[in-house]
């Protein structure tokens, strides 16, 4: 049972936003202030769960001298994901994000729309705004180029924009900060595909962050340290100002899917929602049954067939698992 709240506890709370979270810490930006906070061990219990990145929280000085997180403050939106390894707990990955920018690149490692397919689904359940970043433009060009990309088409169609970017040349940096000003965003993507670079890129053109871009941790300069994997590397949240902060999240490996069921999985195909009023059965599955109108449309290569293809993949996945 929660304690009954004390007055003079209540009258000493401050606000703040967490910017980074360990085991019994966590970091609160109060304006442009950095103040560390311990954690109380049934928040710590919890963390990733109750508390994440991106959280507005309530904090206090004890007489001591020491700060305590002591809430959080309801959420907007959210990123989360099932624990990778107790599939049943959902970790939040960020919190209160307006816009989700999944980086991914071409070639190394390769666009694999699958992937973006699954990250779109967790975006939608959290309420942010999805982005697409394709990331290492500078590897392909001509033809190789435009077949690689020729899968963004689909997400166009139904109001997910994709960038093309490379960090090397500079080839759409700017376009994507535009993108994220003014607004709290998340990068979320495969490892390697170059999130913290971008990130670097991004704090380097602004003036004024007061963010050393050496902070933010790249695969290649772990690496350099002969590190590698080793490297603890958590989520953080950098604040540019002028109301712009970016959330990197370093080594997500896998990416799970959280509260879906064979009934609500075409709910996150917006594609379908036109067509499906031509189907012959209202509740149709878009799979086993006649008269398909969205079986129709890839057919007729009217709708794509790889969204189709990860629709159909995930319809099985959550069959196996008897959902
Ligand atoms: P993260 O794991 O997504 O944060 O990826 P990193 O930012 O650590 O980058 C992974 C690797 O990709 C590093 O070796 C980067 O130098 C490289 N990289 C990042 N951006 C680009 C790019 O635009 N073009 C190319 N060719 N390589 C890039
Ligand atoms: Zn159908």
């Amino acid at each position: 049972p929660a304690a009954e709240p004390d007055p003079a506890v209540e009258a000493a709370l401050r606000d703040g936003t967490l910017i980074s979270i360990t085991r019994r810490h966590g970091s609160v930006l109060v304006g442009r202030e950095i103040v560390d906070c311990l954690l109380p061990s049934r928040m710590a219990a919890t963390q990733q769960t109750d508390i994440s990145v991106g959280d507005r929280v309530r904090w206090w000085e004890k007489e001591d001298g020491s700060r305590w997180i002591h809430s959080v403050l309801p959420r907007t939106t959210f990123l989360a994901r099932p624990d990778p390894h107790y599939a049943h707990l959902q970790r939040v990955i960020a919190a209160n994000i307006d816009v989700v920018v999944n980086v991914v690149s071409v070639k190394f490692p390769p666009l694999r729309p699958r992937l973006i397919d699954r990250y779109l689904i967790a975006i939608m359940q959290g309420g942010a705004q999805p982005l697409i970043c394709v990331n290492k433009a500078d590897l392909l060009e001509g033809d190789e180029l435009r077949e690689e990309l020729a899968c963004l088409d689909a997400y166009s169609e139904f109001g997910v924009d994709a960038i093309l970017c490379s960090t090397k040349t500079g080839q759409g940096i700017d376009e994507l900060m535009e993108r994220l000003r003014g607004r709290c965003s998340v990068f979320v993507g495969h490892s390697g595909v170059g999130k913290s670079t971008i990130l670097q890129a991004i704090v380097a053109r602004e003036k004024n962050t007061g963010i050393d871009v050496a902070m933010i941790k790249t695969g290649a300069i772990s690496e350099a340290h002969g590190t590698g994997t080793h490297t603890t590397r958590l989520a953080a949240l950098y604040d540019l100002g002028g109301g712009t902060s970016i959330i990197d999240t370093p080594g997500i490996r896998e990416f799970g899917l959280w509260a879906l069921d064979v009934e609500t999985l075409k709910s996150y195909f917006p594609e379908f929602d036109e067509l499906a009023v031509d189907c012959k059965f209202n509740d149709c599955s878009h799979t086993h049954e006649p008269d398909c109108a969205v079986k129709d449309a890839v057919e007729a290569e009217e709708m794509s067939e790889a969204r189709f293809d990860t629709y159909l993949r995930l319809m099985e996945e959550l069959q196996e698992q008897g959902k």
